[in-house]
């Protein structure tokens, strides 16, 4: 069953209950918008599961205990928050699934017998007090980079629940956290919230730690109260819970509200359930309901997690005690591979409160260093030693990754210019390569839309690209910019159009100068300034070249590097097809085509046509332009030979037997070739 799941991302993602932005929805609606089947895998998984534990009625369930571990990604700011106020959510976890007598989380609701322990073993059976913390640029998190920051520090998600503590989500864009589902892949599964709503004292203290509660809440299988507003079953659709009233829409503050009128006996909204999105003072209740799902995936997809052997082995069991842990020496690096001289940060990420550090970097400058997260530059080509001796109050201890770091010469870059039309029928060429971490819907070469110049296009479907946040890459071939006389502009066309008008994907564009290690964003597109179309439900195609919109990024900070990499990225948000065309690199390219294009104002009618159809286009060099028509596999069927006499419209008139079908009408100038589709249906 689990296997059926691999490449599906389950995720929730959840927005502030102190209502900073009402307008801004839970990732959620869309992911049960558009993926239903696959939800419904899941929700059969649990079903079965329920209707299992109602034969088995008579067995009260024993306690079942989650062991935790929480990463703390920080900028070295008050987000590096401290052991008590982690321990504050910890506590927060138990009051709220537990229940507990003169707690705030002594509502209405059922005790789960569920509880939460921070780690007092690590994966390999060591001491700790189950904080990771790094300091990492990743704590401005991406919800497009959360496999990075799984790659920064990640236990075994069958044996650990796994919580990721960061400065801030999206910019600040109003996500205060986000949750895997259970059946999700291993390596996407945990919990991120921000610094500020995790615990309920220091960084987070004006919060009463509900952000984490309701979080964990997806993380056992819940949806949100609201899901599918009042629909018109409240066992059978909604948050397939019988005893959560349905409600039309997130609440938030902590109103008195009676949104749906489906429910017998028809009562208010649950405003303090802890999967609703109302202030955390009126939170307090999980349903019995609830508690059954939650105990559905812990006896299936999470049924390790809670085991006795697991609870031993990770030092939760009752009375075991982990005071005065030794440190336990580790890092990482992101980029171990690197080209010869450039330069690595090593991320400390020592555990149990270390004191003092002392690296030796083998092959690098400098050889040694005493500071927590180092810079190193390696100038010679070799595999080399890094070895971390950590300190800390009880003793001492080390790590030696032998060929951890793999430096090697670099491929000479190709010089400028370089052009791709994606007109050759292999895909991709000219030394393009695509990276498609998830292996799913990715780029590819099209031929049903209007390209911007000749008849085929690169395009990816997002329509169907259901990865949230995934990024898909074209990186062009290497390029050696230290030939080049000039500023080097990169310059390509793209289309696009949304979905939906909440959602968007999103179009940048990546450059390294140093083999990848790092990148920096040159250009960037969503939403407004990302469309070409009218926003559609159905697969945006354009129809016409002079519906393609123009980046032209200057690379003046590059010319000195014989070794830039450049990658056009799409970060799917399940919206719509996004293409790209003729992309050019070297010299600044002055746009015509944006008023060329207009002042040509080409339009083809009536479209769809029976076969006798017209063409208006306004002529600017009267005598060197010529219209054509031709089939999708690029024949000619129809060629004009009127010319025009003057500048203005010129009107053609076309009727010739043609196959039902698409074609292109192409006007061909000395600017150069405009393009418009119609569709011959009799
Ligand atoms: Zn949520």
């Amino acid at each position: 069953m689990i296997k059926l799941f691999t490449s599906i991302i389950l995720l929730f993602f959840c927005f502030s209950s102190i209502a900073q932005n009402l307008n801004e929805p839970c990732y959620f609606d869309k992911y049960q918008r558009l993926h239903k089947v696959a939800i419904n895998k899941s929700e059969v998984e649990i079903k079965k599961e329920i209707e299992k534990s109602k034969l088995q009625k008579a067995t009260l369930p024993s306690v079942k205990i989650i062991p935790v571990v929480v990463h703390v990604v920080h900028d070295g700011g008050t987000n590096n928050i401290s052991d008590a106020q982690i321990q504050s959510q910890i506590d927060v976890l138990n009051e709220d699934f537990r229940k507990i007598i003169g707690t705030n989380g002594y509502g209405n609701g059922v005790d789960t017998e569920i509880e939460f322990c921070l780690a007092k073993k690590d994966p390999q059976g060591k001491c700790t007090n189950g904080i990771v913390r790094i300091k990492s640029p990743l704590s401005n998190h991406q919800t497009h980079q959360r496999s990075q920051l799984k790659l920064l520090s990640y236990w075994d998600n069958l044996r650990y629940l796994n919580i990721y503590v960061v400065k801030n989500i999206n910019n600040g864009s109003g996500t205060l956290g986000y949750s895997s589902f259970p059946g999700g892949p291993p390596d996407e599964d945990g919990i991120v919230v921000r610094h500020d709503y995790f615990g309920k004292t220091g960084t987070a203290s004006t919060t009463l730690g509900r952000t984490t509660t309701h979080e964990v809440g997806h993380w056992f299988g819940l949806y949100h109260t609201f899901n599918g507003g009042c629909g018109a079953d409240t066992c059978a659709d909604g948050d397939y819970v019988c005893d959560t009233p349905p409600a039309a829409n997130p609440n938030f503050g902590c109103p008195t509200i009676n949104s749906c009128s489906i429910d017998v006996p028809n009562v208010n909204d649950q405003i303090q359930n802890y999967l609703d999105y109302s202030n955390d003072n009126c939170k307090n209740m999980f349903t019995n309901g609830q508690a059954q799902r939650m105990q559905a995936t812990l006896a299936s997809f999470r049924i390790d997690i809670w085991q006795t052997w697991n609870i031993d082995s990770t030092g939760c069991s009752a009375g075991f005690v982990n005071n005065n842990c030794n440190v336990i020496a580790d890092f990482v690096t992101l980029n171990p591979n690197i080209c010869v001289g450039n330069s690595i940060t090593f991320y400390n990420k020592s555990q149990n409160n270390p004191t003092t550090y002392q690296w030796f970097f083998q092959g690098g400058v400098p050889a040694t260093s005493a500071v927590a997260n180092p810079t190193v530059t390696y100038s010679s080509i070799g595999n080399f030693q890094v070895k971390l001796i950590a300190t800390n109050s009880i003793g001492v201890d080390s790590l030696i990754l032998n060929n951890y770091i793999n430096v090697t010469t670099p491929p000479i870059g190709q010089s400028l210019p370089y052009f791709e039309g994606f007109e050759a029928y292999s895909f991709p060429a000219n030394g393009i390569t695509i990276d498609n971490p998830d292996g799913g819907i990715t780029w590819e070469r099209d031929t049903v839309a209007i390209a911007y110049q000749g008849t085929a296009s690169a395009k990816i479907n997002n329509l169907i690209n259901i990865n949230y946040g995934q990024s898909d890459a074209m990186i062009l071939p290497r390029f050696d910019f230290t030939s080049f006389v000039g500023i080097p502009y990169l310059n390509f066309k793209w289309a696009y159009a949304k979905s939906d008008p909440n959602y968007s994907d999103e179009l940048i564009v990546l450059v390294s100068k140093d083999c990848g290690v790092t990148w920096t964003q040159v250009f960037y597109r969503t939403g407004s300034t990302m469309i070409t179309g009218t926003t559609q439900t159905t697969p945006y195609i354009p129809d016409a070249n002079t519906t393609w919109k123009i980046a032209n990024i200057s690379l003046a900070t590059y010319t000195t590097y014989p070794n830039v990499l450049i990658k056009i990225v799409n970060v799917t948000d399940g919206g719509n097809n996004l293409y790209i065309d003729n992309i050019n690199l070297g010299s600044n390219i002055t746009n015509l085509n944006d008023n060329e294009t207009s002042s040509h104002n080409l339009s083809v009618y009536p479209n769809p046509s029976n076969g006798h159809f017209y063409i208006d286009y306004e002529s600017i060099n009267p005598g060197d332009e010529s219209i054509e028509v031709s089939d999708v596999l690029g024949r000619v069927v129809f060629e004009s030979n009127i010319k025009a006499h003057a500048i203005g419209v010129q009107k053609i008139e076309v009727s010739t037997p043609l196959q039902n079908g698409f074609y292109n009408v192409l006007l061909k100038t000395k600017q150069g070739v405009f393009i418009k589709k119609i569709v011959i249906n009799k």
